[in-house]
């Protein structure tokens, strides 16, 4: 399975550590081939070098769209060695092997990041390295294939370890990384391609039909250590849109995030950034992807206590998001409960500081908030397939409630109602949200009936009630809100039964008027949204 080295192809457009590693070569008796610019640079170094050109006896021309497509390349690069009939055909037309081909390609992706102009973009898309690329992979028996300086000095010390040659193990690990590499560079090229069309057609104001999956081929950001459990493994990719938010996070300190830790962080932010910060602080505790208190308060340390009491025994092990920078109040109150991740957009010196001595404990800084209502995308794997939708970006305001119940709300009542509908939109369904004061009372969520959502939202309720002491749960005069039309009045009566004098729905439903009137007998406010929030 040794295959010898004694002719290699460099052409790279990324020349970082391309003399050492030439030189490297050169000792250990590889002859170089070049193409244009890296030609000059190793023959600059003093290095000998034939260029690409003396073989194909072809110039590089069309601004070096062509350089190496060319018989004398390819041919040298795919014929089997083991071969009668190739070999063959190889001496026949005079075509030399190539047993080690070192290519980095044209700076697409980063030509795309520095928001260059759609010819320059063009430009950048390589041809005839992803087809050397390619070509070389596929000779695995005989032929090293290189697309970045790391894998060149696996060949080196492949080859020091066995007189020149490198073994088959080598060559289909390089070869295995090499298609990956390709793959990520059309699929970068296609995901770059289909947004350009995208938001031509958003500025003519032609309708798109379908979200496309161009976030696809996004770039691998860590392998971790395991998935949702551990005989699963996982990793966690980037996508192009780089919404601010658990990925674009600076970690400060605490152990490597899991999959399970990025996945409910990810919630709680975006959970807690639908609360202006320039409004009032709000904090969000997260557990598997659940919420299990939210609060808004006149300090971080304020919404951090009120989140808590809404479920204290479910707070542990939780994940922390806030809206606003994390202080040392509010950071010595989390240490003083067992948590997971903290999330904040920013942190004071005192808060860091006193974080370090829970070195567990992860914390996480971003420079800003998720903005609820920026368009991205949304994916989730089926059997033999992909869902791909829009984010859900609904926000519903004040002025945006109809108000179908006999009695009008108070504006408190609409301030809770409001709050509840916020966090409902982050509860799995079928949920029901309890709130009061702008704080969580009673959180009933995931649940295969909204009734039984209902009556979990107040068990919670009591529950946190006997926890802290107080005579009776905070439900007494709450909101409740739930993320769908209610079907039938069981679950408005559940609602009304915990002690909620108002209640938040998108309506809709072909009973609404027994709803309606099941509200009206009981003096309840009610009000529409229009809008529904399900969430799974
Ligand atoms: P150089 O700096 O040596 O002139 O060019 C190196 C770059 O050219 C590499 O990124 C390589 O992938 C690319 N390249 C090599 N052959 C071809 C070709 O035939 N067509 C195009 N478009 N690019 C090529």
């Amino acid at each position: 399975n040794l295959s010898p080295i004694r002719r290699a192809l460099i052409s790279v457009s990324d020349k970082t550590g391309l003399i050492e590693r030439a030189k490297k070569l050169v000792e250990l008796g590889v002859e170089l081939v070049s193409t244009g610019g890296t030609s000059k640079a190793i023959a600059d170094a003093g290095l000998p070098v034939k260029d690409v050109s003396d073989l194909t006896n072809f110039p590089e021309m069309m601004d070096g769209r062509v350089k190496t497509l060319h018989p004398v390349v390819h041919g040298g690069l795919l014929y089997r060695r083991d071969l009668d009939t190739h070999v063959q055909a190889a001496k026949e037309h005079n075509i030399g092997a190539i047993d080690l081909l070192y290519v980095n390609l044209y700076p697409f992706e980063a030509t795309v990041a520095a928001g260059k102009p759609f010819e320059d973009c063009i430009e950048n898309i390589d041809i005839g390295g992803p087809a050397m690329l390619r070509a070389a992979a596929k000779n695995v028996d005989f032929v090293a294939v290189c697309t970045d300086g790391s894998d060149v000095d696996k060949v080196i010390l492949d080859m020091e370890a066995n007189a020149g040659a490198t073994t088959l193990k080598t060559r289909r690990a390089l070869s295995a990384k090499t298609y990956a590499r390709t793959a990520a560079y059309d699929a970068a090229i296609s995901n770059w391609y289909v947004a350009q069309i995208e938001a031509e057609a958003l500025t003519n104001d032609e309708e798109i039909e379908a979200p496309s999956i161009r976030a696809f081929g996004g770039q691998l950001k860590q392998k971790l250590r395991y998935g949702e459990n551990p005989h699963q493994k996982a990793a966690v990719y980037a996508t192009p849109e780089g919404r601010p938010g658990v990925l674009s996070a600076k970690q400060i300190q605490g152990k490597e995030l899991s999959f399970n830790n990025l996945n409910d962080t990810d919630s709680a932010y975006e959970l807690v950034a639908e609360f202006d910060p320039a409004d009032r602080p709000a904090v969000a505790i997260i557990k598997h992807a659940n919420p299990c208190g939210v609060a808004v308060g006149n300090t971080a340390l304020d919404a951090y206590k009120a989140a808590l009491a809404c479920d204290p025994v479910s707070a542990f092990g939780g994940i922390v998001a806030l809206n606003c920078a994390l202080d040392a109040q509010t950071a010595e109150a989390i240490t003083q409960v067992f948590t997971e991740v903290v999330i904040a957009p920013g942190a004071s010196d005192e808060a860091v500081e006193i974080f370090s001595k829970k070195k567990n404990l992860r914390l996480l800084i971003t420079d800003a908030l998720p903005d609820p209502k920026e368009a991205s995308l949304n994916y989730r794997s089926i059997a033999g397939g992909m869902l791909v939708q829009e984010r859900d970006t609904g926000r519903i305001e004040m002025s945006d409630l109809k108000v179908v119940t006999k009695r009008a709300p108070t504006e408190q009542e609409m301030k809770d109602m409001l709050f509840a509908w916020r966090v409902a939109k982050h509860v799995k369904s079928n949920c029901m949200v309890y709130a009061k004061d702008d704080s969580t009372a009673g959180l009933g969520m995931g649940l295969v009936s909204r009734v039984d959502s209902a009556r979990l939202a107040s068990i919670k309720a009591q529950d946190a009630a006997k926890a802290a002491g107080w005579d009776e749960p905070r439900t007494k005069g709450c909101a409740a809100a739930s993320e769908a039309f209610i079907p039938f009045a069981d679950g408005l009566l559940l609602a009304i039964e915990a002690g909620a004098t108002s209640f938040i729905q998108p309506g809709g439903s072909v009973r609404d008027d027994e709803v309606i009137a099941a509200a009206d007998a009981a003096g309840v406010a009610m009000v529409f949204t229009g809008m529904r929030h399900f969430k799974h």
